[in-house]
């Protein structure tokens, strides 16, 4: 039953208008966001347009329950009195900033995991790099003897019977060093005429025997480095001169040519 219209003689019922009751909610509402992104932004020195936009925006949003900034809406009020625009005007203004700050945040969190993904992979490749050139020099093969010296009996027959190594002839007291890295398998005297004798088992599984020493200065189970000093060059044993008697045994199988295997592995006595 229609009762707003004047009908005839009597007053129209005034009923509330709806329209009105929300006007002012959104004239406040827009005020306090325009006021709180557009006042603040100006004294925000601290913080780049977007980012300042984002704060007070924060602000703004949380404000909506009613306790918006006072300073910002009076600010607001002033400069819209100042201005001559409406709060609207300004929300509309703010629009494009809160998208371009949004756009500018999202940018920013992307390029921070770009950042943190290359530091990952950079460390990572550093990492790996140091273990493979760790490796490559744990891996390297390299003279028994670091200073000169003379080949004489090589891999072969000899006076009826098998050489089956490399003898390198050395001043006594010459120092020996390992081929490569390893574990000392055996250091003392043999029985078998090699005097005082070091074998050594390589990484690859090669065995390395070094004889005749006068002295050594390794024990079974120690480990070591390429090049490090593992005896003194001697005449101890079967021996008719100062020199170092170096087998090659690959797998610790028969014995090999020591010049072509060592040759094999980048050294060339
Ligand atoms: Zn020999």
């Amino acid at each position: 039953m229609p009762n707003s219209r004047y009908v005839g003689r009597h007053r129209p019922e005034m009923k509330p208008l709806r329209g009105r009751q929300v006007v002012v909610p959104i004239a406040l509402l827009s005020s306090t966001v325009a006021g709180g992104l557009l006042v603040r932004d100006a004294g925000a020195s601290q913080l780049s347009p977007e980012a300042a936009a984002m704060k007070n925006l924060s602000n703004s949003v949380a404000g909506l329950g009613l306790t918006a900034d006072p300073a910002a809406v009076a600010a607001a009020t002033a400069e819209r009195g100042a201005s001559g625009r409406s709060s609207r005007d300004m929300a509309r203004q703010a629009t494009p900033l809160i998208l371009t700050a949004s756009a500018a945040a999202d940018a920013a969190a992307k390029a921070e995991q770009d950042r943190v993904a290359d530091a990952k992979a950079q460390a990572a490749k550093a990492k790996a790099d140091a273990k493979a050139k760790a490796l490559a020099a744990a891996h390297r093969w390299v003279k028994p003897l670091f200073s000169s010296y003379t080949l004489t009996s090589g891999f072969g027959w000899r006076w009826g019977k098998m050489h089956p190594a490399q003898d390198l002839a050395v001043a006594i007291g010459t120092p020996v060093h390992a081929l490569s890295s390893g574990t000392v398998i055996f250091a003392g005297w043999s029985t078998e005429g090699y005097g005082y004798m070091v074998k050594i088992r390589y990484w690859d599984g090669t065995v390395s025997w070094m004889a005749h020493n006068s002295r050594l200065v390794v024990s079974v189970g120690e480990k070591v480095d390429p090049g490090q000093v593992v005896s003194y060059s001697g005449s101890t044993g079967n021996s008719t001169g100062p020199h170092v008697h170096l087998e090659i045994h690959p797998d610790d199988g028969a014995a090999v040519a020591p010049r072509t295997w060592l040759a094999n592995h980048g050294v060339y006595l």
